[in-house]
């Protein structure tokens, strides 16, 4: 099945409020395969976003999800 026939929905950036990244599923996984992901960045504290509305670096958890490879929101934001 295409990925695009699975449901989606948006994620917001948990610092700014707007929108992130679609998600698959319940879970707020991104797909780390399909080209319509955001780009998934790699730093010494582990997986972030950059949002592209407030510079806001937001971490990621890798997870696997149906044998595919994916990742979501690691943490809300601390105070
Ligand atoms: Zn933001």
């Amino acid at each position: 099945m295409a990925a695009s026939m699975l449901p989606t929905h948006d994620v917001d950036c948990p610092y700014c409020g707007k929108f992130l990244y679609s998600a698959l599923s319940l879970e707020n996984v991104v797909d780390a395969e399909a080209p319509t992901s955001p780009k998934i960045e790699t730093d010494t504290g582990g997986n972030y976003l950059r949002c592209p509305h407030c510079r806001a670096r937001v971490a990621m958890t890798f997870v696997e999800v149906r044998g595919r490879p994916g990742f979501r929101l690691a943490d809300s934001p601390k105070p």
